[in-house]
């Protein structure tokens, strides 16, 4: 593995992401994912999927990406990040040796075979956070993008700045999961850093030629305020700009935070109502349906280009990237 180094006589470093896990040999790193093996840190997950599925492109959520395209998807097992409410706790949590079921054995190269002989246009990195399995994605983007395929990434961006800039070189798209404006609580829920995030963010968006989407899960009573709402969505406008692509999505209690409430679509249009007033031209809500929330609007006119229920297209009025009725630009890749 190319991001390690050696502390000391049998103890290497993980450099893949700011935990900087120092493992000696047999030990694997907080991910669950990577291993000291013969003194060398090894994936242990490379090739072994948990799941492997084709999904509309807007479950990742992705909306201004290939819209109404179907993407191959598929995650392993583990996590680099330490989630309280982990929406998705039953393959991110488990060690792979506990796993209850066979973990399919794919290789990238065959990934990217399964894309080409059914068409697919593109490949997700998803379900997990591809930081867990960074050296299995990496090798499938670069196979992918040989092949003329497009790749994404649904991740919390808690990863180094030298293994994102290398795997950005290849993935066409991400999504990233900010989850609260808030150091605090990135800190008691998450056993990670906001500060490390918003950098990455800046990072993606101006030295890079990936597209950009932002989701926040939105958990009633600890992310939701107005004001830390606000800082959000001014912090995304002043750093990132007018047209960065903002999902809210709702939380439903899982893991370790079963005494909070499902979100309601009262704090999801709260939510959507303060990025719109902060000035983003871009703000959708997801996990509950509705329709007005998940429609996107021209920022010139103000017409509905693209507009849809739950995941699906139900109209779509871009033409050439640009607004059917006035010409306006639509950001992103259609
Ligand atoms: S990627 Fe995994 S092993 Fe490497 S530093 Fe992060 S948590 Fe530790």
């Amino acid at each position: 593995m190319k991001y390690q180094s050696k502390i000391e006589n049998n103890t290497l470093r993980c450099e893949i992401c700011p935990r900087m896990c120092h493992l000696k040999e047999g030990q694997v790193g907080y991910c669950n994912t990577r291993k000291n093996i013969n003194s060398n840190i090894e994936l242990i997950v490379f090739a072994k999927c948990a799941s492997i599925a084709l999904d509309p492109i807007e479950k990742k959520p992705l909306y201004h990406f290939l819209p109404a395209s179907n993407i191959l998807s598929f995650g392993t097992l583990g996590c680099n990040m330490g989630c309280l409410f982990c929406q998705n706790w039953n393959i991110t949590k488990v060690k792979p040796n506990e796993y209850k079921y066979p973990l399919q054995k794919i290789t990238p190269f065959e990934i990217v075979n399964i894309a080409l002989q059914n068409n697919y246009k593109s490949i997700a990195f998803t379900y997990n956070d591809p930081v867990a399995f960074f050296e299995y994605a990496l090798e499938t983007a670069k196979l992918a993008k040989k092949s003329g395929i497009k790749t994404v990434a649904v991740s919390a961006g808690y990863i180094n700045k030298e293994p994102l800039k290398e795997f950005l070189t290849y993935v066409d798209a991400i999504n990233i999961d900010l989850k609260a404006f808030s150091e605090e609580f990135y800190k008691k829920y998450c056993n990670a850093s906001l500060d490390t995030i918003l950098d990455n963010l800046k990072y993606i968006k101006h030295n890079t030629n990936t597209h950009l989407e932002i989701t926040t899960l939105l958990i009633e009573g600890l992310n939701d305020s107005d004001d830390i709402l606000k800082k959000e969505c001014s912090w995304i406008l002043n750093n990132l700009g007018e047209s960065t692509i903002l999902h809210f999505s709702a939380f439903h209690p899982d893991y370790k935070l079963l005494n909070y409430p499902k979100t309601s679509l009262k704090t999801l249009l709260k939510a959507y109502n303060i990025a719109k007033s902060e000035g983003l031209k871009y703000v959708y809500s997801g996990n509950i349906l509705n329709k007005e929330t998940s429609t996107t609007y021209c920022p010139k006119c103000n017409k509905a280009v693209i507009e849809r229920y739950g995941f699906k297209v139900l109209n779509f009025n871009i033409i050439n990237s640009n607004c059917k009725y006035c010409g306006a630009k639509i950001d992103g890749v259609f």
